[in-house]
């Protein structure tokens, strides 16, 4: 397994390492990678090579989602649309890996504006699952996934609105942080749902999990959203990880424990989570959790009219693709946006458009709203009564390539991933097992908001536990 600190430990050149990860990249059969960042990587690698770094992640390569701005770097969201774009400048969590010594390699395949949870709407083509080629890695982030589940590199950047990245993490078998909405800067992420959106890292380890988090949280007087909280720097040790579980209340929202909504199978195998834990001393309290399949229908109001918004923007005229056959600047834009855009995308603006109309705001876009706010209060009182949470990250493993053509039922997919960025709280997915057909479980341990060094603690004793 090829972790974060394993890079630190081995002696082979910065240059060598990046170069023969770019040829890995080249011959790698799963679509995972849409491009590298070939300069800007040598131009690292032989600075690292040449003089010697007190940056504490000196020289070790990440991969970046392709919707990440580095500044003359090309950022496309997986659209025609950002076809031939540069962006101006760098987002601030990549200028925090750039500070601490990571070297940014390449961009990974994802879903058209991270819309998708199978990375099948990208206008690159799907991405294959590393652990079984007919799967699909998940979405949206699912280069991001693939690429560190193949171990082409050690760790990757995603984005999560609604569970892009614990899913493909958890579809994939390998760590994926969604942290508390305003912890990471989002400036230089390109906006899908400007109020859920969050960046995070996608690793083999929690411990790399924590240490990618470390580098990249904190307040930014870019985005307003960021908050003024001291970052925690987590030096977690396996033993006494696990023995922090004992007299650990951890909940479990008997709804996603139905096999009316999760898979058999995954059920079995957090069930074998939890009877660990209470060996362990935890306190394994069930929660009476609702609202989960509301908060998927309120998720699919907020986030499409969030994106209508933030998607107007693509008009022709400032970014990407531009179609030059049309004879009026209305009808640039229209047959832009029109030849731009793939199917979920345009699906989404529509929505959106729908729900924040004159006639229907207060039907959809208000109710869900204040959906939004009963699911808040019930996530502060959960955290009342305990530390953490605990559940699948997803009803079924990595589905068939091909196999969700109906955009409801992919839809109907987020239904434990959702309701955590509707809250805003931090949770992450790592793998717990494998089904009957070898293809990986997640799963997802959900905290207080800001409580990530609770949170990923938790992680790190499961981990230990199962390994
Ligand atoms: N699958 C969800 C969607 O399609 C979540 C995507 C995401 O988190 N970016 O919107």
């Amino acid at each position: 397994m090829n972790t974060i600190l394993s890079y630190l430990d081995s002696d082979q050149g910065c240059r060598d390492t990046i170069d023969s990860i770019l040829n890995a990249i080249r011959s790698d059969a799963h679509n995972a990678v849409v491009g590298t960042y070939d300069h800007l990587a040598a131009q690292l690698a032989d600075y690292y090579d040449t003089t010697q770094s007190d940056r504490p992640f000196a020289g070790v390569p990440i991969a970046i989602k392709d919707n990440l701005c580095i500044q003359n770097e090309l950022v496309t969201c997986g659209s025609q649309i950002l076809s031939g774009y540069h962006s101006p400048y760098t987002a601030t969590a990549i200028q925090k890996l750039l500070d601490a010594g990571f070297i940014p390699i390449c961009r990974t395949n994802m879903d058209e504006f991270a819309m998708g949870s199978s990375n099948e709407t990208s206008v690159y083509g799907p991405v294959k699952n590393p652990v079984n080629p007919t799967r699909v890695p998940g979405g949206s982030s699912g280069g991001s996934a693939a690429v560190v589940a193949a171990n082409l590199v050690p760790a990757a950047l995603g984005s999560d609105t609604g569970g892009s990245i614990r899913q493909p993490a958890a579809f994939c078998g390998i760590v994926g942080l969604k942290p508390t909405y305003g912890r990471v800067s989002r400036y230089g992420l390109v906006a899908f749902a400007s109020s859920l959106d969050q960046i995070g890292p996608m690793t083999h380890t929690v411990s790399d999990a924590a240490a990618l988090f470390s580098v990249i949280a904190g307040h930014d007087p870019s985005d307003a959203t960021t908050i003024e909280k001291p970052v925690p720097k987590l030096t977690l040790n396996t033993e006494q990880s696990i023995q922090s579980l004992a007299g650990k209340r951890i909940g479990v929202p008997t709804a996603l424990l139905s096999d009316s909504v999760i898979h058999p199978e995954i059920i079995q195998a957090i069930r074998n989570v939890l009877d660990q834990l209470e060996n362990a001393g935890a306190d394994i309290v069930d929660l009476d959790m609702q609202f989960f399949n509301e908060a998927v229908a309120t998720y699919y109001i907020l986030a499409p009219a969030e994106a209508a918004s933030n998607l107007s923007r693509f008009d022709g005229v400032r970014y990407g693709y531009r179609n030059l056959q049309a004879q009026t600047m209305q009808a640039m834009m229209q047959t832009t946006r029109e030849i731009g855009f793939g199917h979920e995308v345009k699906r989404r603006i529509m929505l959106g458009n729908y729900v924040l109309s004159s006639g229907y705001y207060d039907a959809y876009y208000g109710k869900a709203q204040i959906m939004r706010g009963e699911l808040c209060q019930q996530y502060t009182k959960v955290f009342e009564s305990v530390d953490a949470i605990i559940s699948p990250t997803t009803p079924t493993t990595a589905f068939e390539l091909g196999a969700h053509l109906d955009p409801l039922q992919m839809y109907l997919a987020d239904i434990a991933t959702i309701p955590v960025n509707l809250a805003g709280v931090p949770a992450i997915s790592i793998p717990c097992g494998t089904d009957s057909q070898q293809l990986p479980i997640g799963l997802q341990i959900t905290g207080n908001w800001f409580d990530e060094a609770g949170l990923l603690t938790v992680a790190h004793g499961i981990e230990g536990l199962l390994s």
